[in-house]
């Protein structure tokens, strides 16, 4: 036989792919997307096989040592999905497969959890069983207990019911009578969960119109264009993915459902559980707080085909589906969709372009739509779908604003909540209904000045101030994780004159408790969910109006149905629109509506007071109208007219540096190659010192560029800086489609 050739990628970033020779006794076996075991430099190395060739002229080539796990890892659709993500993303293809493969799989460490099993014997008759028991009594009457069972069982449940010891279980094997088996068993996340089984709802006349359109796509999915399911928060979206799941399995085929992560919530796994509960491994769930064991066992489960429906947040994007017919991602708008660190993907972009290597439907769905989503639909790149009503027939919240500087000049000093929100939190607690206060930024007091000299504590790490946070009495950074000792003095002058300002949702929660004693008040934000069962704990106990009041960050933003809530408050809406990026009214907008959409969804209309210094802000008037498309006109035209996404791409440029001289000189550096290599179609701005200058002990420098053809740009600035080798103690790194600024 002529011998054959792999041509790998071993898990090191080398990047650059190496042959070697298939060895005789595995030659039938290793396909594409295999994961194999290879001499590499003087170790052994870990490898994803890429292509097989007849021939290789490689010199000095040496054979496979192994085959680590069984079947392909990957499809050859998905290696193809990580050589453009490569490209498109300008990174390594070693740094992509590292997010396409968990590293449970890819170490190929954790295997499966075996567990001992009883499989009953052929059995003994009555007298038979009666001469034991004189001899052994005990075995009698385990032997009897596994005559009842119809199949095998975990010995450890047998043991436990029968309440007898292992002892007599080993002796019944060793007689022949029953039979003990090591077998694999899954981790299921959700094993312990009961899911009712529920089927199709009744669709109303928009969402009948809505599915009718994905289905067209289902049913001829060849070069079917994604489609964009813009429906109001509670106009029944989720039925339709589910709706639509259900077709796609009638037809054969499988799906993805990308969710934010953090709205992967208890709740929403139930609802495809319990709508796909026809077998138990139908639907596999993918996120970041399962165990190795769980994840390594969710991952086969799709692999092997037993699953057919992936349900996971951002990196479910890469799930190894065959005959993928349907990829849902909800709330498409959602940043967290962004990875910030190499690979710097954004998940709903790449699954655009899964979809179309795999020939399936896209289904993007949101309330408030993304600026680059909505214009590839008013396009006409994508098909745009509208559910304009809430299921439950209730009215959209009325939107109240209020102006911050008048309640200022009112108060003489700044109030957390103005007189109106005041009142109308009254008039719920009276009627026994609930409110939800919105506010982006965990903490207490968002600084530590002193009056005396000026100075607030900085992070020592970080261009930030700390953030007092009472409960802990530290100051902490947000960025870094430092934290100090709350000083008495100022440590700069020595006065006693320090004073905290700002404040956070810890002041508002201890704020709004002053204020309404006998409300239960509660919080919701990273620095009050660190036990595992809080988040859990604390919704249950809202949903059942155990809790007046709820106070949290956007932890409470996002897909949270409660029927009681009618009142929204938005303590202030300008945090975001103050940052130094060109989304920063999007994310206000969305944010906005997000919120809103929390009030009113049962019988009662929801009210929402908005509080804001910027009243005529384009994106708090357009968001109070529940206006979407107006504010996406004048959006756009303020893109258009600056050169920004959806218009251009950019690709932000980040040098770092422990030294700031050295950041500087090589990003000035950088900078003037970047100039040279560049086509004048490409915008290229100077570089400049990172809106936050220093970040975890590092300084910042950036360089941004913008141009049409990413592709393009992409190629350059990988050549670029593939021949400018940057000194040791200097970092570059680069982002596409970039979505932090700072
Ligand atoms: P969205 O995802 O758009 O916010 P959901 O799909 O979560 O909305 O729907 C909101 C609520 O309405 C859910 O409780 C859902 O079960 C219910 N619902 C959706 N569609 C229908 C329907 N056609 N008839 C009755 N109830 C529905
Ligand atoms: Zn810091």
């Amino acid at each position: 036989m002529k011998p054959k050739y792999a041509r790998v990628i071993v898990d090191r970033a080398i990047q650059r792919e190496l042959d070697y020779l298939i060895p005789e006794t595995f030659a039938d076996r290793i396909e594409i997307g295999w994961r194999v075991r290879v001499p590499f430099r003087d170790k052994a190395a870990l490898a994803t096989v890429v292509a097989i060739l007849e021939e290789s002229d490689a010199s000095g080539i040496r054979p496979i040592e192994a085959i680590v796990g069984e079947g392909a890892a990957l499809s050859p659709k998905l290696i193809e999905l990580a050589r453009w993500m490569s490209a498109y993303y300008c990174c390594s293809i070693e740094t992509v497969m590292r997010s396409l493969l968990p590293q449970v799989i890819r170490r190929a460490e954790v295997s499966w959890k075996k567990q001992l099993f009883v499989h009953p014997g052929a059995g003994l008759s009555a007298d038979a069983l009666e001469k034991l028991r004189k001899r052994a009594p005990r075995q009698a009457d385990l032997l009897q207990a596994v005559g009842q069972l119809s199949g095998p069982v975990p010995a450890a449940d047998l043991l436990r019911q029968t309440s007898l010891d292992n002892q007599t279980l080993r002796a019944l094997a060793k007689r022949g009578l029953i039979e003990l088996r090591e077998e694999a068993v899954q981790r299921d996340p959700h094993a312990d969960e009961q899911f009712v089984a529920t089927t199709n709802l009744e669709l109303n006349a928009e969402q009948t119109a809505a599915l009718a359109v994905v289905e067209e796509s289902l049913a001829d999915s060849a070069g079917a264009r994604p489609i964009l399911l813009h429906g109001v928060t509670g106009s029944g979206k989720t039925e339709i993915y589910l709706q639509a799941i259900r077709f796609t399995l009638a037809r054969g085929k499988t799906a993805i459902v990308l969710v934010p992560e953090i709205s992967l919530t208890p709740q929403t796994v139930e609802r495809f559980k319990s709508r796909f509960s026809e077998a138990a491994d139908m639907v596999a769930v993918l996120h970041s707080r399962l165990s190795e064991g769980e994840r390594h066992d969710e991952w086969h489960k799709i692999q092997s085909g037993r699953a057919r429906i992936v349900i996971g947040a951002r990196s479910a994007i890469f799930a190894p589906l065959e005959n993928l017919g349907l990829i849902v991602v909800d709330e498409e708008h959602e940043t967290s969709y962004k990875q910030e660190e190499a690979p710097r993907y954004q998940a709903r972009d790449v699954a655009v372009v899964r979809g179309k290597l795999e020939n399936c439907v896209v289904l993007l769905g949101t309330a408030t739509p993304s600026l680059e989503t909505y214009y590839n639909a008013t396009r006409g790149k994508y098909r745009l779908v509208n559910l304009t009503l809430r299921v439950d027939g209730n009215q959209m919240p009325l939107i109240r604003i209020v102006d911050l500087r008048q309640e200022k000049r009112k108060a003489k000093s700044l109030t957390i909540l103005g007189e109106k929100l005041h009142t109308a939190i009254l008039a719920r607690l009276e009627k026994r209904e609930q409110t939800i206060l919105f506010l982006n930024r965990r903490g207490f007091s968002t600084s530590l000045l002193c009056s005396a000299c000026g100075e607030a504590r900085e992070c020592p790490n970080c261009s930030v101030a700390l953030t007092f946070h009472r409960t802990a009495s530290r100051l902490n950074c947000h960025l870094c994780g430092h934290t100090a000792a709350v000083p008495k003095k100022c440590p700069a002058c020595g006065e006693d004159a320090l004073i905290y300002s700002g404040f956070g949702t810890e002041k508002v929660e201890a704020n709004v408790q002053q204020l309404f004693p006998k409300a239960v008040v509660r919080r919701m934000d990273a620095d009050s969910m660190t036990r595992k069962d809080a988040f859990r704990e604390t919704l249950r106990a809202f949903r059942g109006g155990k809790i007046d009041i709820l106070v949290g960050t956007q932890m409470i933003a996002k897909g949270l149905h409660f029927p009681n809530v009618t009142l929204v408050g938005i303590i202030n809406a300008d945090l975001a629109l103050h940052l130094p990026d060109f989304r920063a009214g999007e994310r206000t907008f969305q944010l906005l509506t997000q919120v809103a959409g929390r009030a009113g969804r049962g019988e009662t209309p929801g009210e929402v007071f908005v509080q804001t210094f910027t009243p005529f802000s384009p994106s708090i008037q357009f968001a109070r109208h529940h206006d979407f498309v107006g504010y996406f006109e004048q959006e756009l035209e303020f893109r258009e007219r600056c050169d920004f996404p959806p218009f251009t791409h950019a690709v932000l440029l980040t040098v770092r540096s422990a030294h700031e001289a050295r950041a500087k000189f090589s990003a000035e550096t950088l900078a003037r190659r970047l100039r040279e290599a560049l086509p004048k179609e490409f915008i290229l701005s100077d570089p400049a010192p990172a809106p936050l200058e220093k970040l975890q002990g590092q300084f910042r420098y950036h360089i941004l560029l913008r141009g049409e053809a990413i592709m393009r740009l992409s190629r350059l600035v990988r050549s670029t800086l593939d021949k400018l080798p940057m000194p040791e103690d200097v970092l570059a790194s680069v982002d596409v489609d970039p979505y932090q600024l700072l």
